[in-house]
């Protein structure tokens, strides 16, 4: 046991030097590639070496390539931070080493995703009963929602997809938004789908599938339907009008509507955001993810299906020796064997309580709303998007995008990405970490307006 003592001191002292430093460490990224692998000796080891001092190495090998993302001003992609509570809960995740494959091997995983899922349909609005399978991240959730899909839309048709697959089946049609998440399309391309195949349907200013032309495009097809709606557009925040899109699904015999809700599918948990999503619960299945916005550490998102069985019927398996059901955590997940990522989730639930995920949600929203408000003061920024989540998009006028973004960067207050909308190349500003403060924000709008001064020559 005196490894490992000296294991988990060293694993403790990295994340108390990490954790204490990562408010207050530049926010970019710290060094070029070559430099970051440079610090890795690549000879295999013929020898091994004691346990502690491989964490000592492993330790001063990393920091200076890590970057503060989990910080409070990082703001690029959509990147949520991690919860104490739920960093804590993933340690007890490795100690336990359970694998939360089968029911069998844990039974007291398998239990606390039951709870886990029940409570996240709670919380969201969504259908009571449906299946929850803890995945990666939102892109294997749509995975999982669409593979529920196909199987479920080819089965009405009397075809086995799971025994048969593709080749010279029924295949449903399948509608996207103009704005779809790239992931969805990497889903499409996944499940043998075709992402070109995939028919769109053109957006608003802010993103939105506009759903007057999703019913006259319905109204153009004949048989089966598979609709991926959104919420939570990457750029602008915005939500596609999910009740007038599950109106126009509604009045197909056969049809399936997945709402890709990675980020957006959490206004449902905040009562004055609520309305946005309006209609979630009229869908057949959801992708949201669990290390964006609930600031669970990665990696760690929910696929949910109404139709317990068409999702255990897309991943459902047996052997001999293992059989893999709808009632087993991999019978929800297209994985085998698999860490217990509900445990960190429930921790953060339990934690923050129904109150706490409001309050998260809807602070993250205020301090886009203030992030906006300071950058457009300024005569040479325009705010792009209506910002009614945490997404604020805005582009210098009289410089270059990219330009700016790399110039924040440089000055290292804080972390912002670059994006293109309807053409002009724009910057993102993505509020999801539990410890940005009004404060943070400020400093970053200010880091983010001198840059834009010194590249303008003001
Ligand atoms: C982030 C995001 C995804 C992909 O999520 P991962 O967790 O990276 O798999 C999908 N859709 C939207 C709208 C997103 O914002």
């Amino acid at each position: 046991m005196d490894d490992l003592d000296a294991v988990l001191d060293r694993a403790r002292r990295f994340a108390d030097d990490w954790l204490g430093a990562v408010g207050e460490r530049p926010v970019a990224v710290p060094v070029a590639d070559a430099d970051a692998r440079a610090r890795f000796d690549d000879r295999l080891p013929t020898h091994g070496r004691p346990a502690a001092e491989v964490l000592d190495e492993l330790a001063s090998a990393l920091e200076p390539g890590l970057v503060a993302s989990a910080g409070p001003r990082y703001f690029g992609f959509v990147t949520g931070g991690a919860l104490p509570v739920a960093v804590g809960a993933d340690w007890m995740v490795s100690a336990a080493d359970q694998n939360a494959a089968v029911r069998v091997m844990s039974p007291a995983v398998a239990a606390l995703e039951d709870v886990t899922g029940a409570w996240v349909c709670e919380l969201l609005g969504l259908p009571a009963g449906s299946a929850v399978g803890f995945v990666t991240g939102a892109q294997m959730a749509t995975v999982a929602g669409l593979a529920a899909a196909r199987h479920a839309l080819l089965a009405a048709q009397g075809w086995d997809v799971g025994a048969g697959g593709l080749a010279g089946a029924p295949v449903p049609t399948v509608v996207i938004g103009a704005m779809a998440h790239s992931t969805v399309l990497a889903a499409l391309r996944l499940l043998g789908f075709g992402a070109d195949r995939a028919v769109r349907v053109p957006a608003d200013d802010q993103g939105r599938m506009r759903p007057e032309l999703l019913r006259d495009l319905l109204a153009s097809i004949d048989g089966p339907v598979l609709v991926c709606a959104q919420a939570g557009q990457v750029d602008t925040g915005a939500c596609d009008p999910l009740d007038a899109v599950a109106d126009a699904v509604g009045e197909r015999a056969s049809a399936w509507l997945h709402v890709d809700g990675a980020f957006g599918l959490w206004a449902a948990a905040a009562p004055a955001r609520r309305h946005l999503v309006a209609g979630r619960e009229r869908a057949d299945s959801w992708a949201v993810d669990a290390h964006k916005w609930l600031n669970v550490p990665y990696d760690g998102a929910m696929a949910i299906v109404r139709d317990p069985a068409a999702l255990a019927a897309a991943f459902s398996s047996a052997a001999a020796y293992i059989t893999i059901g709808a009632g087993d955590p991999s019978g929800r997940t297209p994985e085998s064997s698999r860490r217990a990522r509900a445990v960190p989730i429930h921790a953060a639930l339990r934690h923050l309580g129904r109150d706490g995920v409001a309050d998260l949600v809807e602070r993250c929203c205020t301090l886009a709303r203030q992030a906006a408000d300071e950058l457009g003061a300024h005569p040479r920024i325009d705010v792009l998007n209506d910002v009614v989540l945490n997404q604020v998009l805005f582009a210098p006028r009289g410089a270059d995008a990219a330009e700016l973004s790399r110039a924040v960067a440089a000055d290292g207050t804080c972390w912002v990405g670059t994006s293109a909308w309807h053409g002009r190349p724009a910057l993102r500003l993505s509020v999801s970490n539990w410890s940005t403060t009004p404060a943070d924000i400020s400093r970053s709008t200010a880091a983010i307006t001198t840059a834009l001064d010194r590249l303008t020559g003001r």
